[in-house]
């Protein structure tokens, strides 16, 4: 099951692609779990908290 791989710097979860939309980095790991969509990151509580200004999938943890 292809479940996307989460962006090492900023956790963004990529369904497909090398390079990451959000902050440019190429550092994937597919070890994760959990995630939150952020919609409207400025009004996102969560968003704050986990530092996240562009709209998308994050992974709430990285495994490795
Ligand atoms: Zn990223």
């Amino acid at each position: 099951m292809n479940m996307g791989k989460a962006c090492r710097q900023c956790r963004y979860v990529l369904e497909s692609g090398d390079k990451c939309p959000v902050c440019g980095s190429t550092a994937f790991t597919t070890f994760w779990r959990g995630y939150v969509i952020i919609i409207d990151p400025e009004k996102s509580d969560i968003a704050k908290k986990m530092g996240i200004t562009s709209r998308g999938k994050y992974a709430l943890r990285l495994s490795r």
